[in-house]
């Protein structure tokens, strides 16, 4: 069995590639540990994937998944993640702002510090402030939200325990997630580790100002899918519930204010008259409503296909 996995998605990074090929195979080489490299071409519109072949005929241990488009890098880290088969295995970003020296050290924590999974942190950054500030931010509400105390969640570098990988679905843009989605999954034991980091070398990123915002609608219905997933009827029954129960007391109420009113003699309003009745028939209605959509969700989640999300277009250098 192979010791590391390194999966690394690409979009558009031809001039890191071979740079940053050779400098992985040099540390492992210099430490002796048998690995493979899996790059994920995630639909460049540049030269990447020409290169990742080239660099895949050259050395045995470079591996390569073509992606039919560009899918995002949850997708890229997916695919890598499955072909995966090293006893530890280790994300990083193209670009050579992460620095593979410190594969050894996070192979260690995982095989002898006993972690699960090993987050990177970015404790120096070398990128601009509009990047750093909001992602502090960003940082404190999610782990507000997981209970982990990770500084950087959206690290590219992080090293996993195979079977961490082969046990999560990361999709979306859920790669900002996945120690949470490991926790959720019962693998609790999450550590952290400071990393060197560059400034980007060649290219630009791939993700601009809406990944903040992108960030926490993700953040919201990973948490809302995590709850609920195998029982939506908790979420929407509750909802239904209270509006139901809600329109029924005002039309109680309503009713023997009418009946009381008129067995006293009194002027009585006709019901219809009444702003309150009208607030009864919604919560009623929306009440239902809700109701019916939690059985359609049982029905749609007791028979969810596991389908993968994205399509292959080639693969090289691996043997199944
Ligand atoms: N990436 C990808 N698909 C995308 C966008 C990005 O595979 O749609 C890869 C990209 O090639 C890089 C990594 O994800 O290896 C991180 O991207 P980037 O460096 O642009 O992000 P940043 O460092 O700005 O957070
Ligand atoms: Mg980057």
């Amino acid at each position: 069995m192979l010791q590391i996995s390194v999966v690394i998605p690409v979009f558009n990074e031809e001039e890191s590639l071979s740079e940053l090929t050779r400098w992985i195979s040099r540390v492992m080489h210099d430490h002796g540990f048998s690995y493979e490299v899996i790059l994920v071409n995630d639909g460049s519109s540049d030269n990447s994937w020409e290169q990742i072949q080239s660099l895949a005929e050259k050395i045995n241990q470079i591996k390569g998944i073509n992606f039919t488009r560009n899918y995002g890098k949850s997708a890229a880290l997916d695919a890598g993640f499955n072909k995966a088969s090293g006893e530890v295995v280790i994300t990083m970003d193209a670009d050579l702002q992460d620095s593979p020296d410190e594969i050894p050290g996070l192979y260690r924590m995982i095989k002898e510090g006993g972690f699960d999974i090993v987050s990177g942190w970015k404790k120096e950054r070398h990128d601009p402030i509009s990047k750093t500030i909001p992602s502090r931010f960003f940082n404190g509400v999610t782990r507000w939200i997981s209970g982990i105390k990770l500084h950087d969640f959206n690290c590219g570098l992080k090293a996993y325990r195979l079977k961490v990988v082969k046990n999560i679905q990361i999709y979306g843009e859920m790669h900002r997630y996945i120690p949470l989605l490991a926790k959720w999954n019962g693998f609790g034991k999450i550590g952290e580790k400071v990393v060197q980091h560059q400034a980007r070398k060649y290219g630009y990123s791939k993700f601009g100002i809406e990944r903040f915002l992108n960030g926490f609608l993700d953040l919201i219905s990973v948490s809302f899918v995590h709850r609920y997933k195998k029982k939506p009827m908790h979420f929407f029954g509750l909802l239904g519930s209270m509006s139901f129960m809600t329109g029924f007391l005002i039309t109680c109420w309503l009713i023997f204010q009418k009946i009381y009113g008129l067995s006293k003699g009194l002027k009585v309003r006709e019901i219809v008259d009444q702003p309150l009745f009208f607030l009864a028939l919604v919560a009623l209605i929306i009440g239902v409503q809700l109701f019916v959509t939690g059985f359609i969700a049982e029905l749609m989640t007791s028979n969810q296909s596991k389908e993968a999300e994205y399509k292959i277009g080639e693969e090289i250098n691996f043997d199944f």
